[in-house]
């Protein structure tokens, strides 16, 4: 495992702990700097990472308190508070 690989995959649960802490900025700066990171190494981003974070205003997303859910033709679809969707197929 990369030591880049290995920044991203701690941050995403920085940013989730902070998230539960309804530390939103912090968690926002996490999300913000695993991406930079992700980029500068050409790394994919974890699955779980792209599903609950917002693409658009890097918030991690919390469906329920900053993510609104909804099933649509078997597509999940995460709209998020600044309003952009994220829509993944969904597999029962
Ligand atoms: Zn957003």
């Amino acid at each position: 495992m990369s030591i880049a690989r290995e920044r991203i995959d701690r941050l995403e649960a920085l940013a989730k702990e902070a998230a539960t802490a309804n530390e939103d900025e912090r968690a926002r700066e996490y999300v913000a700097l695993a991406r930079r990171i992700a980029e500068r190494n050409r790394l994919r981003l974890p699955r779980s990472f792209e599903r609950f974070t917002c693409d658009r205003c890097d918030r991690y997303l919390r469906p329920g308190r900053n993510a609104r859910v909804r099933l649509q033709d078997g597509h999940v679809v995460l709209t998020c508070e600044c309003g952009a969707h994220h829509r993944y197929p969904y597999r029962p």
